[in-house]
């Protein structure tokens, strides 16, 4: 059983991917966190994340691995715990430049195609282009959509407590972040032909999670 569920950020992607597997009892990949760690890499090695070549240079150098139990998903770099630091707005502004790198794409959906196979009962995987080009021949593809007002408010939310952001300066961020994401040439952010979009922008997270687990069991 895998199932890919796509979309840009603030539709409610990670918690419902995070209940839908703790709920069927598969596991859970976070690809979003695994662009993150190696941008957090790239920042901390002081690579300049807008030289492609240099990021292509050092794109199979950090040991990134992701911890697959929804119920405390965790990413380390080198063996360091990076799930609080690759959370930062100095990371979240240079990670599509990052992914846009082919070099970096290759060796993290290596990974992430791995981890698909070794999951024992399966796997609930998220991200931009896992129906599309990470596990085209999933068994469930979902695309979360949702207006930018919401999507913006909801990442405020999460980020609240961590660094003080304005709403308007959160939709901005997100707006930008999504153009570079699904204007990039390789594997942009899509909806594959045969997923299932699902508007959240009126949904609680309850309901999303309702009707992700219904479209898995049909
Ligand atoms: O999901 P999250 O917002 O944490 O993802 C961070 C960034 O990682 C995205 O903006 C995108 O640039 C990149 N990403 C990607 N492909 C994926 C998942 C994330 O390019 N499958």
């Amino acid at each position: 059983m895998i199932v890919a569920i796509d979309g840009p950020s603030g539709t409610g992607k990670s918690s419902t991917s995070k209940a839908v597997a703790a709920k069927l009892g598969l596991s859970y990949l976070d690809t979003g966190a695994q662009y993150r760690a190696m941008t957090w890499w790239m920042l901390s090695n002081g690579i300049d994340v807008d030289d492609a070549s240099a990021v292509a240079m050092a794109a199979d150098k950090p040991v990134i691995v992701s911890g697959t139990d929804p119920g405390a998903p965790t990413v380390t770099v080198d063996g360091v715990d990076a799930t609080g630091p690759i959370r930062t707005q100095a990371v979240t502004a240079a990670v599509s430049a990052v992914s846009a790198v082919p070099e970096v794409r290759a060796r993290l959906v290596r990974l992430q195609r791995a981890a698909a196979a070794s999951a024992p009962e399966g796997i609930v995987v998220e991200g931009r282009d896992i129906g599309t080009t990470v596990l085209p021949d999933a068994t469930v593809k979902i695309f979360l959509t949702a207006s930018p007002e919401a999507r913006a408010a909801r990442r405020n939310g999460e980020l609240k407590g961590m660094e003080a952001t304005s709403l308007q300066a959160t939709r901005e961020a997100l707006v930008k972040r999504d153009a570079a994401d699904s204007g990039r040439a390789a594997s942009p952010l899509a909806k594959a032909d045969d997923a299932v979009e699902v508007d959240t922008t009126e949904l609680t997270l309850e309901q999303v999670v309702e009707c992700v687990v219904t479209l898995v069991e049909e």
